[in-house]
């Protein structure tokens, strides 16, 4: 049974409105039981903001369950190069537990066989990679990435971080070399193409044809109308609906995304019919 939402004016809205759509999460971290709690802390810590829980895969389907979401799309990042392999073996199993995972397994700039990583990535039947500059510490248009994306391009899609206004590592401007560098590199670009940085987004990055952005841990950050806006500016049709679990509550993300007023159609593609068509 999927609960009742609130609306922007904390009225419910009846559980009709979530019965209509199909919900896919198009990013959210799990972290292995013993570091969980470490890990959700440290992001917490990083980005100033309470974490919900701990980010155990169980905690993140409880919230998608009671919404009623229906896919995820996890990933997890290897802050240093010892990490990678163990990081997918990982995602790998949860994804045999919960088969509403789509995993994403990663690399590191400093790994010693990034072709190695990516082939493991491969054969544990994992569907792309999950890259953070500012966690993993190198630039998104350095030559060390751009080993990565050479390897990647045509063969697995990627999902960066994007954007934020302390550091420049995931600048828009650098995102922006990968897609005219690797235009046949599908790249998720997070956080409406920068975190904190939407208006440079809105910049460099739009039109791109293998671009698609996700709307996690923006929307709480901008007006409805300003969310929609630049979300209209990359295209409702390549618009992904997240949460960035343990960041932000499904019901919570879902009442915000309502709130945008986007046409039923547009939320069903926002929801469930873009991420499919991109990656399926
Ligand atoms: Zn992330």
């Amino acid at each position: 049974m999927k609960k009742y939402l609130m609306d922007k004016e904390g009225k419910k809205m009846k559980s009709e409105i979530l019965e209509k759509y199909e919900i896919i999460d198009a990013h959210a971290h799990i972290f292995p039981e013993k570091i969980a709690e470490k890990a959700t802390a440290n992001v917490g810590n990083f980005y100033d903001i309470p974490m919900l829980g701990c980010g155990m895969s169980e905690n993140l389907v409880n919230g998608g369950n009671a919404v009623g979401v229906s896919e995820y799309l996890v990933c997890s990042t290897a802050t240093v190069p010892q990490q990678v392999r163990v990081i997918n073996n990982f995602i790998a199993e949860e994804c045999k537990k919960y088969p509403q995972f789509f995993g994403f397994g990663t690399t590191h700039p400093l790994s010693e066989d990034i072709e190695g990583d990516i082939a493991q990535i491969k054969e544990l039947g994992l569907h792309g990679v999950k890259l953070h500059p500012d966690f993993q510490d190198f630039n998104a248009d350095s030559p060390e990435a751009f080993k990565i994306y050479e390897i990647m391009e045509g063969e697995l899609p990627l999902l960066i971080h994007c954007g934020d206004p302390r550091y420049d590592r995931s600048a828009p401007a650098r995102i922006r070399k990968i897609c005219e560098n690797f235009p046949r590199l599908k790249l998720q670009a997070a956080h409406i193409g920068g975190y904190g940085c939407w208006d440079e987004a809105q910049e460099m990055l739009i039109g791109f044809e293998n671009l698609r952005i996700d709307i996690c841990s923006s929307l709480a950050f901008m007006s409805a109308e300003k969310a929609a806006e630049r979300i209209r500016g990359f295209g409702v049709e390549n618009s992904f609906f997240a949460c960035d679990f343990p960041m932000w509550n499904h019901m919570e993300e879902l009442e915000r995304f309502f709130a945008l007023g986007f046409t039923e159609e547009e939320n069903r593609m926002i929801l469930s019919e873009n991420f499919k068509r991109f990656y399926k």
